[in-house]
């Protein structure tokens, strides 16, 4: 059997391995079972448990082909008084002579209640004597994928196990202290575990062996972060000292002043600056913090010292919003900004791009189009991203490729939860505004099933009449962007006819920048009472006299969306509402999701409800599509081994231990880009 399956074209099952991440040996040998079955002990048939697969003995008494309603090859089995039927809807002829009368047969499934009586479907099988032996270790269950058989598969890990050393990376000293089992014994037990194991800790992934792989694995992320975080630090970057000039006059001018945590963000980047290494610094600041000021005095810096600065935003309205900010900010102090921006005609793009590649732009802000190749800086010294996780790792790098090795500052109003900190941004470092500007109210959320949609409608005449704005957010529809415009354009027709008394606008993503930056305009200028839009108003939109947002179909959104959503109200020193329409029935995500979002108002504590409902590699998701994501360690439930991956990991570099090589080589080996981000 065994033979067979796995004498295929060897090229065949290369390519199969392949396709499920084996390329060597080694990648064999870690390829761990998804769960194990317990063929290392008889159960009678009459102990038998209904929904727990078991191993059974019985000999066969009849077997027979059935034509109705399908070809089914049935056989009738005895364990004792007991009978049992199994049933095989797609057969080869020659198992049916397997089934002669007497004949022994041990069988792996679960046996139900059938049509006949107990009954297994297309159990595990094979012909035993009385005398074949159990087998001693649990029977593993690899993750596979179609054509590639569970016996060829195995058969390749055996391979790789028998010729494989698995030495030890780690001293034996290390593991002492940290109470680690060696390398080997976890390997082999996770792929051949005995009969008397915790099955259950080796279910849950908590047993020792998982927990040494785990940690390994931790162990070379961390390495391979601080390696990059060192490497860093040895590269050449400007220095550009605060020279006072242009950033105290900047604080000067402002009608307020700048919040204790804006000064501590602001000096730990200025000294940042002043290095002659790399910055690679994430902003973080719950949404309307005040990230845009400091990084306005990071970038003045860069210009007072008379290199360049970029400004990147994700989404062409908020780009739009910084430029016309910075303009306000900065125009007086007599810097040269400019606006760059896939929209632009040819003849301003040129016009831009000349500017900027002669250094005549001191300041260049815009949308990814500002990294094209295209985008040649004379000088650039900092490059500002702004809400960072919403681009990829690949577009970070692709920034730090412009023009040398300029400093970089992201800031992100998503925060990542310490275990994340800890490991996938431990390349960066990080600074946290922890509190927003004085005289903020909270925003107030309610839940309101969509049955009371008349009431939400009163509600926001009423606030439309007393003078204030309000948001109707569409709804998110991810699978089509067509779709979502066409809802936000019923949506408006409808709000125009409900609200005849009201100036209603629209914004999505499809209109022209020009057209976006009027509407927002003219909705800043009050022109505009009620602004229906989709959720391209999600980041940076600020417009203090809006105090009133419904959003449509809350129940679809993520929590940090909604979170960022909300943020756009409650900007001014009025009290703002937030209205979350649902649609009944709720999923228990969704609920749980909409607890999140009514309880808490805290970005900090949402982001880490956030993770704990869907799991770090959601989290990070497709926009940190560059992310290694761990195999085997949860960040999220081995803290306690990724604190001590962290500390090992200082240890080795400081003690500039030749584990370092032989540890990132055996894990890293191929995939060289945990080095890079
Ligand atoms: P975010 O951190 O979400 O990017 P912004 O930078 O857009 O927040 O700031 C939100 C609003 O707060 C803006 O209107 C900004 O001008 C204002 N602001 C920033 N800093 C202060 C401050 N220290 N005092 C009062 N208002 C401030
Ligand atoms: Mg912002």
């Amino acid at each position: 059997m065994k033979a067979a399956a796995a004498s295929g074209s060897k090229t065949g099952i290369a390519t199969l391995l392949e396709k499920i991440g084996i390329r060597g040996k080694l990648d064999a040998a870690l390829h761990l079972p998804l769960r194990y079955e317990d063929e290392t002990r008889l159960t009678r048939l009459a102990d038998v448990k209904p929904g727990e697969p078991a191993l059974l003995e019985a000999e066969v008494v009849e077997s027979k082909v059935l034509f109705r309603p399908r070809r089914t090859l049935v056989v009738k089995l005895i364990d004792g008084e007991h009978e049992l039927w199994i049933r095989f809807l797609n057969f080869y002829p020659s198992q049916q002579k397997q089934f002669t009368p007497g004949r022994l047969i041990r069988l792996f499934g679960e046996v139900r209640p059938g049509f006949f009586g107990d009954e297994m479907v297309h159990p595990k099988y094979r012909v035993v004597s009385r005398d074949t032996p159990l087998s001693k270790s649990l029977t593993p269950v690899y993750p596979t994928t179609a054509g590639l058989s569970q016996s060829a598969l195995k058969s390749a890990i055996d391979r790789a196990l028998d010729t494989l050393a698995l030495e030890d990376t780690l001293d034996p000293a290390v593991l002492k202290k940290l109470k680690l089992r060696a390398f080997r014994e976890s390997v082999m037990l996770l792929h051949r575990p005995p009969s008397d194991v915790d099955a259950h800790a080796l279910e849950e992934r908590t047993h020792p062996a998982w927990r040494r792989l785990k940690f390994d694995e931790l162990l070379a992320q961390q390495l391979a972060m601080r390696i990059a975080y060192r490497e860093r630090r040895a590269k050449v970057a400007p220095r550009l000292p605060d020279q006072h000039t242009l950033t105290n006059a900047l604080v000067k001018s402002l009608p307020f002043a700048l919040t204790r945590a804006q000064k501590q963000a602001h000096a730990v980047i200025a000294k940042d600056l002043a290095q002659p290494h790399p910055m690679r610094r994430l902003l973080q600041g719950d949404v309307g913090s005040g990230k845009t000021l400091v990084a306005a005095l990071a970038a003045l810096q860069a210009v007072e010292n008379g290199w360049q600065a970029a400004l990147m935003a994700p989404t062409e309205i908020l780009a739009e919003q910084h430029f016309l900010k910075f303009k306000h900010w900065l125009d007086p102090l007599g810097v040269k900004i400019c606006w760059v921006s896939g929209s632009l005609k040819a003849r301003d793009k040129r016009l831009a791009l000349e500017s900027i590649a002669k250094g005549q732009t001191q300041l260049a802000i815009g949308t990814h189009a500002l990294f094209q190749d295209d985008v040649h800086f004379d000088k650039l010294g900092l490059a500002i991203v702004d809400e960072q996780h919403r681009f990829g790792v690949e577009q970070r790098l692709a920034l730090a490729s412009k023009g040398g090795e300029p400093h970089q500052l992201m800031m992100s109003a998503t925060p990542i939860p310490r275990t994340l900190s800890m490991s996938y941004f431990a390349d960066l470092d990080v600074t946290v505004i922890d509190e927003l500007p004085p005289g903020r109210t909270p925003v107030v959320t309610k839940l309101v099933s969509e049955e009371r949609r008349d009431e939400v409608i009163t509600r926001v005449r009423e606030s439309c009449r007393e003078g204030a704005q309000a948001y109707w957010v569409c709804p998110l529809i991810e699978e089509s962007e067509v779709l979502q415009l066409k809802t936000a354009i019923e949506t408006f027709e409808t709000m125009k006819a409900t609200f005849p008394d009201l100036k209603v606008g629209l914004v999505h993503g499809r209109l022209k920048a020009a057209e976006k930056a009027q509407v927002m305009e003219a909705f800043k200028a009050k022109k505009i009472q009620l602004l229906v839009a989709t959720s391209v108003i999600e980041v940076g939109v600020d417009v203090p006299n809006a105090t009133l947002m419904v959003i449509e179909h809350a129940e679809r959104m993520g929590l940090a969306q909604m979170h960022q959503l909300r943020g756009r109200v409650g900007r001014g020193t009025q009290r703002s509402l937030a209205i979350l329409l649902y649609y009944q029935p709720l999923s228990e995500m969704a609920r749980m999701r909409l607890k999140v979002i009514y309880e808490s108002t805290d970005g900090f504590e949402i982001a880490r409800q956030d993770l704990q409902l869907r799991g770090p590699g959601e989290y990070l998701g497709a926009r940190q599509s560059g992310a290694p994501l761990l195999r085997f360690a949860d960040i999220d439930r081995d803290t306690d081994l990724v604190e001590a991956a962290r500390g090992l990991a200082e240890e080795m570099l400081a003690a500039q231990s030749p584990a370092v090589i032989r540890h990132v080589d055996r894990w890293l080996g191929s995939r060289q880009f945990y080095l890079k981000a």
